[in-house]
């Protein structure tokens, strides 16, 4: 790999290529090398992928910072905006879909998902828009119930779906704006996140986003993310509901997930709290939800253990016989412990059933099950 060509391509803020190339790592898919950054460094994204065979840049998505206070909050924060859209932000699974001779999609962390690949060339039309658009990016969830990553359920879908929430310039990873995204995927039949609507900075918070979180979260659905109008600067914030479903899920398999994923979700929740909740009642109806929501899944995997059942996150996935196959390999490369629960055909597509094993959860459980000590 020309380093010099490539560092000079990436804007990298080093001129040091060593700097920056010791923390590529290669990776292949189907006999395809590729070249991934690991972390975020130099002015550029975790993900951000080198396809050398199609000489080709593909930027990592960027992290998006989240408000804890929606007032200062989001007129501190869009100072410069003249508007702000306000989109829903969904629970799936970030995909880059680049065309680099073919389509692929490529996750967050820039490995190539077959899983995700495949079904993204079976649901969008991505010839058209490749046709005319081959040097930009798709940026989009992967949503459902069936997926290999996120289990949540959205109204009108029954297995899986792609939700195009970004189209940005894949080597210099700058977005089109709000307006011409929307127009450009309905052009091409791409499913997108709601728009709840826009407003000037000062008035976004108390007119559209507290109305947006309170439905949002009445329907147990995540939050908005909203986004400048000129300019791309995106700022998100979430709902009760979904700060008390990811507590519930990283407390359904304790001694798997960080003690800075449980304790960042807390922080969300007391903010919100101080800012929403204005009387006791409510404040209380908050705590006792945030109780359950910890207590209860870690008290049913204690007793999940004790009945020998496995313990683990649950996931569907349908599909072609071989991306199956593919998406299976792509996990044990992760280093998952894989279970299958069922393995059948349904309408000419194999569907199957699986468990990634939470292993440190059931073997610590099962250790102080046992009588063992801290
Ligand atoms: P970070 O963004 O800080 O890296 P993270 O990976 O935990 O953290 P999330 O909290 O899930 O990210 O929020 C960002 C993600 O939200 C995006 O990467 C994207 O996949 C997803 N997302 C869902 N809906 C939207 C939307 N409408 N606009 C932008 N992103 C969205």
């Amino acid at each position: 790999m020309d380093h010099d060509a490539y560092l000079e391509r990436l804007g990298a803020t080093t001129d040091e290529p060593a700097d920056l190339f010791e923390h590529f790592e290669q990776r292949s898919f189907d006999g395809r090398t590729y070249h991934v950054l690991t972390d975020a460094r130099h002015g550029l994204e975790r993900g951000t992928v080198i396809v050398e065979d199609a000489e080709t840049v593909i930027r990592g998505y960027p992290s998006i910072p989240r408000l804890l206070v929606l007032e200062p909050g989001v007129p501190s924060f869009f100072e410069d905006a003249e508007t702000v859209a306000v989109e829903e932000k969904l629970d799936g699974f970030n995909v880059r879909i680049a065309d680099v001779g073919e389509p692929l999609a490529f996750t967050r962390s820039g490995y190539v998902c077959p899983y995700t690949t495949a079904r993204a060339r079976k649901l969008l039309s991505l010839e058209g828009f490749f046709d005319e658009h081959p040097e930009k990016t798709l940026c989009a969830e992967l949503i459902g119930p069936e997926t290999p990553y996120t289990t949540t359920d959205y109204e009108g879908v029954d297995t899986h779906d792609f939700r195009v929430f970004g189209v940005r310039d894949r080597e210099s990873g700058n977005p089109l704006s709000v307006v011409d995204r929307r127009a450009i995927c309905e052009t091409y039949d791409f499913n997108q996140p709601r728009l709840f609507g826009r407003a000037p900075p000062d008035t976004a918070a108390a007119e559209l986003v507290r109305d947006a979180i309170d439905e949002l979260d009445a329907a147990g659905r995540e939050g908005v993310v909203m986004k400048s109008e000129p300019g791309d600067a995106m700022v998100k914030y979430t709902t009760e509901a979904q700060h008390h479903d990811e507590l519930a899920y990283a407390f359904s398999l304790p001694f798997d997930h960080g003690r800075d994923f449980v304790f960042s979700r807390l922080i969300r929740e007391a903010f919100q709290a101080a800012e929403f909740d204005e009387d006791e009642a409510r404040l209380q109806e908050r705590a006792h939800d945030l109780g359950e929501s910890i207590l209860v899944p870690m008290v049913e995997a204690i007793q999940d253990v004790d009945d020998g059942e496995t313990i683990g996150h649950r996931h569907t996935v349908r599909g072609d016989a071989d991306s199956i196959d593919a998406l299976f390999d792509h996990l044990h490369d992760q280093s998952m412990t894989i279970e299958l629960e069922s393995d059948r055909r349904e309408d000419g597509q194999r569907v199957v059933e699986f468990v990634k094993v939470a292993e440190s959860s059931r073997d610590r459980i099962a250790h102080y099950l046992e009588g063992g000590t801290r």
